[in-house]
């Protein structure tokens, strides 16, 4: 393949990945975008295989096709690349939506370690032959890449184990962190100097030294991180995925993949930002300070321990049906439960029903709910609900105080008022949907657990909070049944 034709084929790629991005930020046309990053990928992997076989490009890919026949190459990349679509498929096809965030965050821990293992195999058996200036720029490349694929598989691999609740979400707070961490990459920076001065692939002991001192980073920065800001690492981690990838573009001289990996990583970055202002916090305050931390964490406070009677209003059915019925304005806050529930489907009913019945309702979505950036916005299009009535929270949350029922489905940290007053809350701080200032809350949960930060509600004890207690689906079902008598 000549290689201009090559090059014309990725700036194509490229240029369906900006529009599948441009796509994927809104729901309208979300559709859309997926089908330009299909066609967009589809693309690249054709392309980069067909110069792989025709060995027209240099560098690595021609080492691989002199190195073996044009139909063991073919074989070897097409079998590669059939595993791996089977087992992605198999997977995303057996997927609860519910383990979507966990899915997400391994798939970032293959890229950082695809990463490691591209850098450490290109400096070993390096593609060019590079000298002078160039050849100290390409050893850089591969110990930074190295570098942060390494922080990004650990990292992940814990993000991954904490959000399928194999790991607890209590930060991990050894004394002395921050000191350690300064410290590993002080050594970090030493070994860089010593690896690149060192000639040919004697510097092997310094780059694997370091990359194990960067595994231990990314597992120790990550199990540091306290459960309420989780979803910052989640998007970190996935902006470091695209770094890596485009540090592996570097190293392999792949213009697709740098600007493939850096639209990932400025990407992952700017939701970073948006989540962080979105959760008052600042990047470093997630980063480095170990932010939800145990002393504030507890569970929803019991007499046996303050001797305070605490009741909550048991709401029957019938009741909230009722309530609903009677309402000009409702609004519906979908959390975590909704989606462990798949409780979307009967909501647009009801919502459907009550709109009809000329009852004006909304939805409140809160940046974090759930377990993934957009994971209600996810659902709530699953299940059809008209787009117009789902707002975001800055777009709704003056509107509380005027509303006759808010309807809480699965959902606890982020209507949480302590976030807003209790100072030794791990969540303190972080911006809430303030649904108790509306005239009724009914909040439909199994029981008073406490929610992904661990910590107990007081909205459960308000005299305007009726609780109906039950499996999101099964409880909206019943009040569907109730609404249509
Ligand atoms: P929470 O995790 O705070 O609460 C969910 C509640 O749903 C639980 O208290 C649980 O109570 C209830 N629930 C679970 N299953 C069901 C069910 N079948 N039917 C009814 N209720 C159910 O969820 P929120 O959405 O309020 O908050 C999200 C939390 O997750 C935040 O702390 C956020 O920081 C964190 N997070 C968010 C990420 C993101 O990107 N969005 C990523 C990682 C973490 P009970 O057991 O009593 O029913």
């Amino acid at each position: 393949m000549p290689f201009t034709l090559q090059t014309i084929a990725y700036v194509v790629a490229s240029l369906l990945f900006i529009l599948s991005l441009r796509g994927l930020s809104d729901q309208r046309t979300a559709g859309r975008g997926n089908i330009y990053g299909i066609v967009g990928m589809l693309a690249a992997a054709g392309v980069t295989a067909a110069a792989v076989l025709m060995g027209v490009k240099e560098g690595a890919e021609v080492k691989l096709a002199a190195a073996v026949n044009a139909p063991l190459a073919l074989g070897m990349l097409g079998g590669s690349i059939a595993v791996g679509c089977a087992i992605g498929a198999v997977l995303a096809a057996r997927v609860a939506m519910t383990k979507m965030p966990q899915l997400v965050a391994i798939l970032h821990s293959f890229v950082g370690l695809a990463a490691v293992l591209v850098g450490i195999a290109n400096y070993l058996e390096p593609a060019h032959k590079l000298t002078g200036a160039a050849h100290y720029v390409h050893l850089s490349e591969i110990y930074v890449g190295v570098f942060i694929g390494a922080i990004t598989f650990t990292g992940s691999v814990v993000a991954w184990a904490k959000l399928d609740g194999k790991l607890g979400s209590k930060p991990l707070l050894i004394p002395g962190r921050h000191l350690l961490n300064l410290g590993l990459i002080i050594t970090t920076v030493v070994l860089g100097y010593l690896y690149v001065a060192a000639d040919g692939t004697s510097g092997t002991t310094e780059l694997l030294i370091m990359t194990a001192i960067a595994c231990f980073l990314g597992w120790h920065l990550v199990m540091a991180i306290g459960g309420g800001d989780m979803p910052v690492v989640v998007s970190l981690l996935n902006s470091y995925s695209g770094w890596a990838a485009a540090a592996a573009g570097f190293m392999l001289s792949n213009d697709l993949l740098i600007i493939t990996g850096a639209l990932v990583g400025s990407s992952g970055a700017i939701l970073s930002y948006i989540m962080c202002k979105a959760m008052n916090r600042s990047i470093w305050n997630v980063v480095f300070g170990g932010f939800g931390a145990s002393e504030g964490a507890k569970p929803a406070p019991r007499k046996e321990d303050d001797g305070v009677e605490r009741t909550v209003n048991e709401a029957t059915t019938e009741g909230c049906a009722d309530a609903l019925r009677n309402a000009t304005s409702v609004i519906i806050v979908p959390g975590y439960g909704m989606a462990v529930a798949q409780a979307q489907h009967p909501i647009q009913e009801v919502t459907k029903l009550l709109r009809d019945q000329g009852v004006e309702v909304r939805y409140a979505i809160h940046p974090v709910a759930g377990r993934l950036p957009g994971h209600m916005n996810v659902l709530l299009a699953e299940a059809r609900v008209p787009y117009d009535i789902v707002l975001e929270m800055e777009e709704i949350n003056d509107d509380f105080p005027t509303t006759d029922v808010v309807m809480i489905v699965g959902a606890n940290d982020i209507v949480n008022p302590d976030a807003l007053t209790d100072t030794s809350s791990p969540i303190y701080g972080m911006p809430v949907l303030e649904a108790w200032k509306a005239d009724k809350v009914i909040m439909l949960k199994r029981g008073l657990a406490a929610g992904y930060a661990g910590v107990g509600n007081p909205l459960y004890f308000l005299p305007n909070t009726e609780m109906l207690f039950g499996d999101a689906k099964d409880s909206i079902t019943k009040l569907l049944t109730a609404l249509k008598e």
